[in-house]
């Protein structure tokens, strides 16, 4: 018996079941909660919030080891106007999609120094450099992969304000990757082109800093352009 005969059946309860998800979360937040790997709590229903850390002295927070600073969403709408007033629209487009790459690719990088946000049983193919090939061949590998894209997009997307991703079918080519209420469109409203830049650079990068591998992500449909509710990215690697 490995970790996965414990933790998938527990995953697959609480995804379809909001009250067993409800209990798990109540039990994972008591003291004897708190002993559980992180990762393991994190899938397990916690919020972001909670499993925060705050050093009020040094004036820092950090989520599973990766320092955080927090803006208001204003600040989004300002890096687009202020930097195209600047070097003009397609290059601040092209600008802030390789920093939102850089950035997230940078918190890989940090995760991956003490390994809190990865469940053992990926940790092999993601030093190997494997790990798409992985959760795509391997049923229970791919199950596993499967909460934790909805776990984690939950607590950094969805709770860090950023919009909710409905849909990361990682088994696909391209990559596609489906979200709702996303902030930067929200902040940026209408538009003759997708908006959603950091966050289209932001899902690349996750996936750069986890395989090691050239992705690219492109927004094919946004809110900004033509409303409804849904932002869609196609997430290519490169050859
Ligand atoms: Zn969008």
């Amino acid at each position: 018996m490995d970790e996965l005969d414990v933790v998938l059946p527990v995953l697959d309860l609480v995804e379809k079941n909001p009250v067993a998800r409800d209990a798990v979360r109540r039990l994972v937040s008591t003291r004897a909660g708190a002993r559980l790997p992180f990762i393991h709590r994190a899938l397990l229903g916690m919020r972001a919030f909670d499993l925060h850390d705050v050093d009020a002295e040094r004036g820092e927070i950090g989520f599973g080891g990766v320092r955080e600073v927090i803006f208001g969403a204003g600040w989004l709408k300002l890096f687009h106007k202020e930097i195209a007033a600047a070097i003009g629209d397609d290059a601040k487009d092209a600008l802030l999609y390789r920093i939102a790459t850089q950035g997230t690719t940078w918190e890989i990088q940090e995760v991956l120094k003490d390994m809190r946000w990865i469940p053992s049983a990926l940790r092999d193919a993601i030093a190997e450099r494997r790990l798409m090939e992985s959760v795509r061949s391997d049923a229970r590998l791919g199950r596993l992969f499967r909460h934790i894209t909805r776990e984690v997009s939950r607590l950094i997307i969805t709770e860090g304000g950023w919009g909710n991703v409905v849909e990361y079918a990682f088994e696909r080519d391209p990559i596609r990757v489906v979200m709702t209420e996303t902030m930067e469109a929200k902040m940026l409203g209408a538009a003759t082109k997708p908006t959603c830049v950091i966050t289209a650079g932001g899902t690349a990068g996750y996936l750069i800093g986890l395989t090691g591998d050239r992705y690219d992500a492109r927004e094919v449909r946004c809110v900004s352009v033509s409303g409804g509710s849904t932002c869609e990215f196609e997430v290519t690697r490169s050859a």
